[in-house]
């Protein structure tokens, strides 16, 4: 039994939690089409975040997946991926904040955001919202044009698609259901946290736990 911890996000929350070197993070969609942010720091320094610009430049895509190191800011690997079922993410946009639903939909009043839901999970962390970076957006589907215009389609994401990625430093990790419409077509779902202290197919060939039906 590999599995440490199973965190159960509700739809529009976030969580924020430490993951060691050499544990597995598994992001699961367990129903479908839903948007999961991820960032995270150094434990032993937060000055050092994960950085799409450095992830992007040294893996000479945009298009993230099985086998690609995400860099920090310091370009020192931080997490390593090592399965994704789903095959689309996006390390472009920023995580969706109170201003992006007030600037680019005119959203009068609150609306729940990634942003202030890793802003209050990673408090606890000492890290302040102004720290957090372009986010990681799991299961996010972003297509670039030719014409260089960015267009936001649903997840391709199946229920029970995941991303599992390997921590190659000790982090503060925040993890979200996003709350944003347009990236999870129109309706907002859960998200599925596991954190396991070893590849979780190489361990649990009996009792896997996250098998789940498909939808
Ligand atoms: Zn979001």
């Amino acid at each position: 039994m590999t599995l440490r911890k199973s965190i159960h996000l509700e739809p529009q929350t976030g969580t924020g939690l430490i993951v060691r070197r050499g544990e597995y993070l598994k992001i699961i969609d367990p129903k479908g089409e839903q948007v999961s942010d991820l960032t995270s720091f150094a434990h032993e320094d937060k000055s050092e975040w994960l950085s799409s610009g450095r992830t992007i430049d040294y893996a000479n895509t945009i298009y993230l997946t099985t086998g690609h190191t995400l860099y920090s800011n310091r370009s020192r690997p931080m997490w390593t991926i090592v399965d994704d079922t789903a095959g689309r993410h996006d390390f472009l946009l920023t995580p969706c904040s109170p201003e992006t639903f007030s600037i680019i939909y005119g959203t009068k009043g609150h609306h729940p955001s990634c942003f202030e839901n890793l802003g209050t999970n990673l408090a606890q962390f000492g890290i302040e919202p102004d720290a957090i970076p372009t986010t990681l957006n799991v299961f996010m589907n972003v297509q670039v044009k030719d014409d260089g215009k960015i267009v936001i389609e649903p997840p391709s994401s199946h229920a029970g698609d995941y991303l599992l990625l390997r921590a190659e430093m000790d982090l503060i990790v925040g993890v979200t259901a996003c709350s944003a419409e347009l990236s999870n077509n129109g309706t907002f779902k859960p998200i599925d946290v596991e954190l396991h202290s070893a590849h979780p197919a190489e361990s649990q060939s009996q009792n896997d736990v996250a098998d789940r039906p498909s939808a």
